[in-house]
C-alpha cells in the first residue's frame, strides 16, 4: 500500500525509532509543532479513528500508555498534549492513524 506512514513502520522511510513494541512506533513529526513534537503509529494500517472499532481497544490503550511512557521519557512533567486529527475537519494530512504528542511549551485553548 502506498502509505508514508506503512513505509516508515516497515522501515523503507528510516527515522529515528523513538519508542517502540510489536504493535507500536514513535518517531518526530519531520514539522514540529513544539519542543517535543512525537508521532506514535499502531505499525497496522488504519486510515483514521473512524476506521476502528472496538476490536481495536487494545492497541488504541497502547497507543495511550505508550504516549504517557515517552511523555516521560521525554521529561514532560510540566505537562503535554495528545492530538488525533481525524478526518478532513479534523485537520488529518496523513491516512494513518497516529497520535501527536506535544510538549515543552504551554498550549492554548481551543486549538486552532
Ligand atoms: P496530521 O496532519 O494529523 O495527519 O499529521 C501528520 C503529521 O505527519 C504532520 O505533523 C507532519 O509534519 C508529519 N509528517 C509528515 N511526513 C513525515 C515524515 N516523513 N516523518 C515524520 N513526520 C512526518
Ligand atoms: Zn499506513
Amino acid at each position: 500500500m502506498d502509505c508514508l506512514f506503512c513505509k516508515i513502520a516497515s522501515g523503507s522511510i528510516p527515522v529515528t525509532h523513538l519508542f517502540e513494541t510489536d504493535q507500536l512506533l514513535a518517531f518526530p513529526d519531520i514539522n514540529p509543532q513544539a519542543p517535543t513534537h512525537i508521532l506514535i503509529i499502531p505499525k497496522l494500517h488504519f486510515s483514521s479513528l473512524a476506521h476502528t472499532t472496538s476490536e481495536q481497544a487494545g492497541l488504541l490503550g497502547q497507543l495511550l500508555t505508550a504516549a504517557a511512557e515517552i511523555a516521560q521519557q521525554q521529561q514532560l512533567a510540566a505537562g503535554y498534549r495528545l492530538v488525533i486529527n481525524t478526518g478532513p475537519d479534523g485537520g488529518q494530512t496523513v491516512g494513518h492513524l497516529h497520535v501527536h504528542l506535544l510538549g515543552g511549551r504551554h498550549m492554548s485553548w481551543p486549538p486552532g
